[in-house]
């Protein structure tokens, strides 16, 4: 017998070994195998097993890993589907389906020492430089390897000695079993008496979940679920509809069905309260299974733990971010896409996939029904719908019958008129803030926008402080007296005057506004406010995101700024007014998807107001507030938006009336870049130019043009089926002969098109 194995080295291809007597039986589909190559012992996943091979003088496998096969036959085809849609090696699509603490795990990896950090109450004591920075890497990833951490901070082990003896860290030789959120009591709840809306969708839901049960019956035992059956629902309900109990009680059924389910949710929304909800339903009652949570942000340990809870069938129902969706739940019967739009469910490295689409295959795959949800719908789900692919569920009501947020739009060009410069705020917006402070009611601000101003320069000679490693000005943070690019994380200090030797003008100008200088603006305006902020820059240490939440929630708080960290699924009762400081930021991104990008936001952020008692108030502050996606959403009327945006993309042949693929070259010289990037054009005209449909646009430079020292160009490819496009795409790039320091990068069906 012999196993074809996908090695982990990038080869992009297959080999084949000799399976030895002594390993026979225990080397199947999936099974984790050491291998010589060459002169090494590499590891690799077996992807097939047959009676004999093309080649000659085989290798023997030298062992197996583990005792269970690790990626189920399943998976396994997933990961192929992944590997050929999204044109990338077969390790590369592997490499993404099995987490690294569980891929790694008996090749040495249980046996190394770890650190972990220790959850210390009260104030860090105060490092020295050099343990302060190894301290903080081990904050954020809260458990790692000794011997990576040493790598990545490039330190010694006497130096995180030193951290274990101030008692921050542990340093221990093994890894036990470790539930993320043991410390906190779950209550059990009880399913919710359902309203008509809900009980509709919940209906059509549960006899897609039967129809699947009654036609694997009548299929022969093994046989593959028919291709072309998509059960797909696209549950488009406004916040506060209901949605997640709708998902609670079909998880229910699922359960009762004897099979599992995964729920992806965005990262931002995966917060305690999430995975409690969900927890608190099933962990008690004839339904109880464990519920395993995935993201990033856990430890190496508790990610291998909470793994092998699905993979022995402990927890049967997942909730995680992105990658869950390879968790290996077996049978599948129900996947649960929330807020299926976010941009997040797009992986931006290789594999570059999207997982509301692998979703979406591999409930075909494995005959599972899939539930997207959203309040904002992407335009590709919904053309889904019109389509018939998917099946349109709406909820248009929220549960406690409120009414939706009064949204009022603010022409900030009015307010330029005769005033200095652009105002943050308009007298509008001013007086509903000072009337919230009043009533004792809470503000929400919102500007996607961080730092204090977005440029520096000067009004003399023109100067403009921009980042010597990317083509953007950087950003001045005012608390700490810097200049920062926000790509590349480059840092400046502040000049005094205009740094050009010829110029030296002492009146340097800071031009654009960020979330930094809206809340000192604020606190000028409301010096008796509690006023806080929420970015990246303010969350400094790991469970600052909670805590300002928490205080927020019990009103500790009057007024929270912040970037798109706080237009995500937060409710809070007491806020009845919600400021949008620039709506038309997106707008201008060179992106086909701005105004979708738009809209989506704004409805977003509208919808956390006036979730209590009193009814809520939207102010929009825009320089185009007749732009349609402005317009529309202050309706909220989506179907207004969506048909005059399908229109739209109808007439330029976008997304979703095409697939689109997204060719990036980069390389620190420019010249070869341009003109590996001529090249690349004429190749793709003569392996695809018989493709029908297709559009080929480019080559240009990047709208980022320049990013981390590289130069970028780019190419857009446009077909109605992409299919043959990625198979045609892989054969070219592996006869591409590019210069050594010029790579390309393939993105399918890409969300980021900087
Ligand atoms: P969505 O996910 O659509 O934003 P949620 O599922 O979070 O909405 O529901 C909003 C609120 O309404 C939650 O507090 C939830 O417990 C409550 N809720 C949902 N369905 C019902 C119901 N049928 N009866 C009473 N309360 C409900
Ligand atoms: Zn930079």
């Amino acid at each position: 017998m012999i196993a074809r194995v996908t090695l982990e080295i990038a080869l992009r291809r297959e080999f084949d070994y000799f399976i030895p007597p002594e390993l026979a039986g225990r080397v199947e589909v999936g099974t984790r195998v050491q291998v010589p190559f060459g002169a090494r012992k590499v590891l690799g996943c077996v992807t097939a097993v047959a009676e004999e091979s093309d080649h000659p003088n085989l290798k023997a496998i030298c062992k197996v890993i583990g005792e269970q096969s690790l990626i189920t036959p399943k998976v396994l085809r997933l990961a192929r589907w992944i590997g050929e849609y999204y044109c990338c090696a077969p390790e590369t699509a592997l490499k993404s389906v099995l987490p690294e603490a569980v891929r790694k795990e008996e090749a040495g990896w249980r046996e190394r020492l770890y650190v972990r950090a220790v959850a210390v109450t009260g104030e860090i004591p105060k490092l020295p430089k050099r343990q302060q920075e190894v301290w903080q890497i081990i904050e954020e990833r809260r458990e790692l390897p000794l011997q990576e951490l040493l790598e990545l901070a490039a330190t010694t082990s006497a130096t995180v000695r030193h951290l274990e003896d101030k008692g921050l860290v542990v340093i221990a030789n093994e890894i036990s079993e470790r539930d993320p959120y043991s410390r906190e009591q779950i209550l059990p709840t009880q399913p919710l008496v359902m309203n008509p809306q809900q009980a509709k969708a919940l209906d059509r839901i549960k006899a897609a979940l039967e129809a699947e049960v009654a036609e694997a019956a009548a299929r022969e035992p093994g046989a593959p679920a028919e291709a072309g059956v998509s059960r797909v629902f696209l549950l488009h309900g406004v916040t506060g509809s209901g949605k997640t109990e709708v998902y609670l009680q079909a998880l229910a059924h699922t359960l009762a069905q004897g099979k599992g389910g995964i729920v992806l949710v965005p990262e931002i929304s995966l917060t305690p309260q999430t995975v409690e909800r969900f927890k608190a339903r099933f962990s008690s009652g004839p339904l109880q299974t464990l519920v395993a949570v995935l993201h990033s942000h856990l430890s190496a340990g508790e990610r291998h733990d909470e793994w092998h809870k699905i993979r022995q069938g402990r927890a049967r129902i997942v909730i995680g971010a992105r990658s869950a969706i390879f968790a290996p739940v077996e049978p599948l019967g129900l996947i649960i896409v929330d807020e299926e739009h976010e941009h997040t469910y797009k992986q931006e490295e290789a594999p570059r996939y999207h997982a509301r689409d692998v979703a979406v295959v591999r409930g075909r795959m494995e005959g599972a029904t899939v539930v997207l949800g959203s309040a904002t719908p992407s335009l590709e789900s919904f053309y889904n719908c019109r389509r018939g692919k998917y099946q349109l569920l709406e909820m248009p009501e929220r549960v406690d019958d409120q009414k939706m947020p009064h949204v009022r739009i603010v022409d900030m060009r009015q307010t330029v008129r005769g005033g200095k410069g652009i105002p943050i705020f308009s007298p509008q917006l001013k007086e509903a803030m000072q009337q919230r402070l009043e009533r004792k009611e809470q503000t929400i601000l919102f500007l996607n926008r961080r730092g204090y101003s977005t440029s520096l320069q000067c009004p003399v000679c023109g100067y403009v402080a921009e980042c010597p490693n990317c083509s953007v000005s950087l950003t001045y943070h005012r608390r700490d007296q810097k200049l920062a690019c926000h790509v590349c994380g480059y840092c400046a200090p502040v000049p005094g005057v205009c740094p050009k030797p010829e110029c030296g003008n002492p009146q340097i100008r800071f031009a654009g506004i960020g979330t930094e200088r809206v809340e000192d603006t604020l606190i000028k305006l409301f010096p008796d406010a509690r006023i806080r902020r929420m970015d990246s820059d303010a969350l400094k240490r790991k469970d600052d995101f909670r805590r300002i939440l928490g205080d927020f929630r019990v009103g500790k708080i009057d007024i929270l700024v912040g970037t798109q960290m706080i237009a995500k699924g937060l409710h809070f009762p007491n806020v009845t007014l919600v400021g949008i400081i620039y709506a038309d930021l997106a707008l201008h991104m060179p992106d086909f998807r701005a105004a979708e990008r738009t809209f989506q936001l704004l409805t977003q952020v509208a919808g956390r107001a006036g979730r209590g008692d009193i009814e809520g108030e939207v102010f929009v502050q825009a320089f185009t507030p007749f732009h349609p996606a402005i317009q529309f959403a202050r309706r909220h009327d989506f179907g207004g938006f969506y048909e005059q945006e399908l229109e739209f993309r109808e007439q330029l042949k976008y997304p979703p009336f095409s697939r689109a693929a997204l060719l990036t070259l980069k390389g620190r010289n420019e010249e070869k870049v341009s003109l590996s990037a001529d090249y690349l054009r004429k190749e793709l005209e003569r392996a695809l130019g018989d493709i029908k449909d297709l559009v080929l646009a480019g080559p240009g430079a990047a709208p980022l043009a320049r990013a981390e020292t590289y130069f970028r160009y780019q190419l857009m490819l446009r077909a109605r089926q992409m299919s043959v496009v990625s198979q045609r795409l892989a054969r070219l790039v592996s006869t591409l002969t590019l210069p050594d320091d010029v790579t390309l990068a393939i993105d399918i069906d890409p969300v980021n098109m900087s």
